[in-house]
């Protein structure tokens, strides 16, 4: 029914998260109709996507880069953060949803994975040795642990905790209000500042 050049289109988009057949295929026609100049921008930018924007060298936050360049984020970059407070998270959509609340002053170290044993990650695939040099190099004072509040976000906390408890900073947890489970991305802005602001040291 549908041009084959189409039709890989609507396969492509319906490979994105939260992207079903039906919207898969409104974007391609809508893209594909002669009043569409999205297309052409979008394509070019696509395809830049993925040699302009690198994980931060620093927190693995997604980052601008230019030819030769070490890719260093917004955050990293920001001299009015304060460097010495410093929280973990999981995705870089949490690190987003902690901004939003405006609550953290602090930078950020996204650990990309969480612990799951169901599905054979262990702690070797984690980037421990990463995550201890930038707390040494930036002499961080406190960190802030904003794993999800479930099983493996749990698990992945406590063990964090104990490997920085070695170096001797203190290692606090985001208090509850984000639901158990819930994903901090879709928690409100003051439920997420809240839980920043009720943090409890893990010892
Ligand atoms: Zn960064």
């Amino acid at each position: 029914m549908l041009p084959e050049r189409l039709r890989r289109v609507i396969e492509l988009f319906a490979l994105l998260p939260g992207v079903g057949e039906k919207t898969a295929q409104r974007f391609a026609l809508h893209l594909a109709s002669d009043a569409s100049r999205v297309a052409e921008e979008l394509g070019r930018e696509l395809s830049e996507l993925s040699s302009r924007i690198r994980p931060c060298a620093r927190c693995q936050n997604l980052a601008d880069v230019s030819e030769g360049e070490e890719a260093v984020c917004a955050i990293c970059r920001d001299p009015r953060r304060d460097a010495r407070l410093l929280c973990i998270v999981h995705r870089v959509q949490d690190l987003l949803a902690i901004e939003r609340s405006g609550a953290m002053r602090g930078r950020y170290f996204v650990l990309g994975r969480l612990l799951s044993p169901l599905d054979g990650i262990g702690p070797d695939q984690l980037p421990v040795q990463a995550l201890l040099e930038r707390v040494r190099a930036d002499g961080v004072s406190e960190v802030i642990v904003a794993t999800p509040p479930s099983v493996d976000g749990e698990a992945t906390a406590l063990f964090l905790a104990r490997e920085l408890s070695a170096l001797g900073v203190r290692v606090s947890r985001i208090a509850s209000g984000v639901p158990h489970g819930g994903d901090l991305e879709f928690a409100d802005q003051v439920t997420l500042g809240r839980a920043i602001d009720g943090r409890r040291s893990m010892g």
